[in-house]
């Protein structure tokens, strides 16, 4: 299939993204409830909003679900392996014009993770130490209402 989601777009609220058709990103959970801990990518300071971390994602292709736009680019950028994972649930963040969705899911078996140059770094981190990271603006206004809701 052709890839033709890259590209920059404005939102209604004024933002310009990355995606014409939107954006998704992979919210890995692996580990126990009391120890659970989630998949970040150092994004390159060459990428939009770079050296900040991020869920490894990107632009949507109009033939793709979130969901397998989220997979696709989690292989891409880290070598996740999609049968690995179990597909959870999805959270939107619309902004009218261009929207991100994140799309939880949870580590079935033990990751081998493969950065490509969009990464500076990936690392688990625990939940509670996510806000200790210098984050993406999109990331860090969708993480707190994530915790909010329970999902994580
Ligand atoms: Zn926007």
């Amino acid at each position: 299939m052709e890839s033709d989601g890259n590209g920059w777009i404005h939102c209604d609220q004024g933002h310009r993204h990355w995606g014409v058709h939107g954006a998704a990103g992979l919210l890995l959970v692996r580990g126990e409830a009391n120890a659970t801990e989630v998949l970040l990518q150092h994004r390159a300071p060459w990428t939009a909003n770079g050296d900040t971390w991020a869920l490894p994602g990107g632009a949507r292709d109009s033939h793709e679900t979130p969901a397998l736009a989220a997979l696709r680019e989690a292989h891409e950028e880290a070598g996740v392996d999609p049968s690995t994972v179990e597909l959870g649930v999805e959270f939107v963040d619309d902004h009218g014009g261009w929207s991100y969705t994140t799309v939880l899911a949870r580590a079935l078996a033990p990751i081998t993770l493969v950065p490509n140059d969009e990464s500076l770094e990936l690392r688990w981190v625990g939940v509670g130490a996510v806000t200790d990271l210098v984050l993406h603006a999109g990331f860090s206004r969708t993480w707190p209402v994530l915790r909010e809701r329970g999902l994580l």
